[in-house]
């Protein structure tokens, strides 16, 4: 049924563009949002609620508290047996974004990735160091070759533990050894969990659960360390820098190319050679003024993170992109691009082309990236977006609609900005959230969920937090959308309390900082143990005043994540759509008071947002008490003579 504006608004999407879209374009294709009203749930059961047993083929059996499956497996084993896998698909999904980027990192290390280079070479020695190589009379070759190698050995290790959870605090470490969830690597935790979760295998819920946080360590502190940290190697590390975010970054008048996705090998080397003279020429001849090449979803967030790159949207926001009329090309490598995308490329004129070995689209071109082609790969596919242009159908329609925003918080810019080129370090956060300026920190991460209203919650939670001193981080499509909604602007600190407002503006910093694409969400952990390290906020992450909310979550990389989150110490919120283990009250105590008790963190599902962050506050106001450090502190001002008089003492 047809919708106008403001119901679009107020019950569909909260992104003005989009709404917009939606209202004058609506009828002409179904969307994802059409689509969530017709498609009907699955027949043979709640799949989603963990109940429903697919495993064998003597189901699948629906299991009840009362009644168990054919082979008489109870509801908490079933319940947690979903859970795991889904928690070993994300993690395989994350990690192997690791993967391709240590395999990239190698083919440069060997001088055979043409367009790619080594950009940070502190981060790659800091890199090395973390996984054990020493890097003392080596060039920057050989050490990108050796740290290739060993982070590709790293997700194929078999025994011992993962190296690299020594980048958590220690109490954190000696918790996991003395509990026996340390990984041993990353791909075998995830057969670990496929192989326990087989008929007749694994039936011992806290068991199958303790394996599935095992996986989602390997995942946050493993696979995805290793992601982000090798792009910030080959890509540079993030540093803050200004970019701006919603449709209203298409231009009528240029070539419009689209980076979709999430590996961002590709996209750089797009970004460069758009720049050249001879390709704007090209364009021109073809009646453009330019070439724009803009971001959806994580790739958006990757290339805004470091090159400023304009984003127009996040996961919900992909169709109405193609509806505007204006997207010569659309490139996609792998996740999160919906299907339908090929269908509704063809109603209009753009090209989909697909580059990842990992993923084609039905009704898209396929040019794959094999790391060695960049050049040639990237020349072809902006030649195809410019040589489109003149095929455009009809007048462009682009919703005038765009926020500045600053992205790039990288942990190692966020340390600069807080101390400077030779005092780096985060004592500033710390003593800001030690004196009750800042009351503590909450990460906004995850997807869109179209069964929610789109970025609703984000915005909603993002706007909420600041006006009570607190300071918000964000990945992924969460972040997109607290761009869009014009909270990563400096100017937002008028909507902050005035604690967090009075750092932001020392500092010169929006209250919401962008800390990257959702593969980017191991930045959040190595801020948090950080924090720890900086001294005065506890021994472990589990003391710090900080939370985590998923507001929109939707996916199973977002549950290996939050499982990952919640075993580093963070209270976890999931709110929206149920956390797939909601059939079962034995898993979900075993989720949150279990996992309290055994790893001082857990994951909650709470469908409200209003409650989630009434939660969020109550949890972070005993974190504060616990450290003593809930009193109410008068600032002191001191006079020159009031600060002599302490020297002296
Ligand atoms: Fe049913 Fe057991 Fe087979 Fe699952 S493993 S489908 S519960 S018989």
């Amino acid at each position: 049924m047809k919708k106008n504006y403001d119901e679009i608004r107020s019950n569909i999407s909260d992104d003005e563009a989009v709404a917009r879209i939606l209202d004058k374009l609506g009828n002409k294709a179904a969307t994802i949002f059409d689509r969530a009203e017709s498609v009907k749930g699955c027949p043979t059961g709640k799949s989603i609620s963990g109940n429903c047993c697919r495993i064998c083929s003597m189901g699948p059996c629906i299991v009840t508290e009362e009644t168990t499956g054919i082979c008489g497996a109870t509801m908490a084993t079933v319940t947690a047996r979903n859970f795991a896998r889904h928690v070993a698909a994300g993690t395989a999904v994350n990690s192997g974004h690791g993967r391709e980027m240590a395999r990239l990192l190698g083919l440069v290390a060997e001088d055979k990735a043409p367009g790619l280079e080594i950009r940070d070479e502190s981060k790659l020695i800091d890199f090395a160091n973390s996984l054990g190589i020493e890097s003392e009379g080596k060039n920057v070759r050989e050490i990108a070759g050796e740290v290739s190698k060993k982070a590709l050995s790293c997700i194929g290790q078999q025994s011992g533990e993962l190296n690299l959870i020594k980048v958590a605090p220690e109490k954190r470490q000696e918790l996991w050894r003395e509990k026996n969830i340390v990984p041993e690597g990353i791909d075998s935790e995830i057969v670990k969990v496929m192989r326990g979760t087989h008929v007749g295998a694994d039936q011992d819920p806290e068991h199958i659960m303790d394996q599935a946080i095992r996986c989602a360590i390997s995942d946050g502190w493993g696979g995805s360390l290793i992601a982000t940290a090798i792009k910030d190697i080959l890509f540079k590390t993030p540093a803050a820098v200004r970019s701006k975010a919603n449709l209203g970054m298409l231009k009528e008048d240029e070539v419009n190319l689209v980076i979709n996705g999430y590996e961002p090998a590709l996209s750089e080397i797009i970004i460069k050679l758009s720049a050249e003279s001879e390709l704007i020429e090209y364009a021109k001849s073809k009646g453009a003024k330019g070439i724009n090449v803009v971001g959806l979803c994580c790739s958006a967030n990757e290339v805004s993170m470091r090159e400023g790159i304009p984003v127009i949207g996040n996961f919900l926001s992909q169709e109405a992109a193609l509806m505007t009329g204006a997207i010569e090309l659309m490139v996609v490598d792998i996740q999160c691009a919906i299907q339908a995308l090929g269908e509704l490329a063809e109603s209009y004129h753009t090209k989909l082309v697909t580059t990842s070995s990992g993923a084609k689209i039905t009704g898209a071109m396929h040019l794959e990236f094999n790391g060695s082609n960049g050049i040639e790969l990237a020349k072809k596919i902006i030649k195809m977006a410019i040589e489109n242009f003149p095929n455009r159908k009809n007048k462009p329609f682009i919703p005038d609609v765009s926020s500045d925003f600053i992205a790039g918080f990288s942990p190692e810019y966020i340390k600069y900005m807080l101390g400077g080129r030779f005092r780096e370090s985060l004592r500033p956060l710390n003593d800001a959230i030690i004196d009750g300026r800042i009351q503590g920190i909450v990460a906004i991460i995850g997807c869109n969920n179209v069964m929610q209203c789109h970025d609703k919650y984000h915005n909603y939670l993002a706007r909420e937090l600041i006006k009570k001193d607190y300071l918000v981080i964000s990945t992924g499509c969460a972040a997109i959308a607290i761009a869009k909604s014009g909270l990563m602007d400096p100017e937002a600190i008028k909507y902050a309390g005035d604690g967090l407002r009075s750092i932001c503006e020392a500092v010169g910093m929006p209250p919401v900082l962008h800390i990257g694409s959702y593969a980017d969400s191991s930045r959040i952990l190595a801020v948090l143990s950080a924090l720890v390290k900086e001294g005065g906020l506890g021994e472990d992450i589990s003391d710090l005043p900080v939370a985590a909310v998923a507001p929109e979550w939707m996916s199973e990389k977002e549950i290996s994540m939050g499982t990952c989150t919640a075993a580093s110490g963070v209270y976890t919120i999931f709110s929206g759509e149920p956390i797939p283990v909601e059939s079962s009250g034995e898993v979900k105590e075993i989720m949150t008071t279990g996992w309290q008790k055994k790893y001082k963190g857990q994951l909650v599902y709470i469908s409200d947002a209003e409650e989630a962050l009434g939660k969020i506050l109550n949890v972070i106001v005993e974190k504060r008490k616990a450290l003593k450090i809930d009193a109410k502190k008068e600032r002191v001002l001191l006079d020159m003579e009031a600060r002599r008089a302490l020297r002296d003492v």
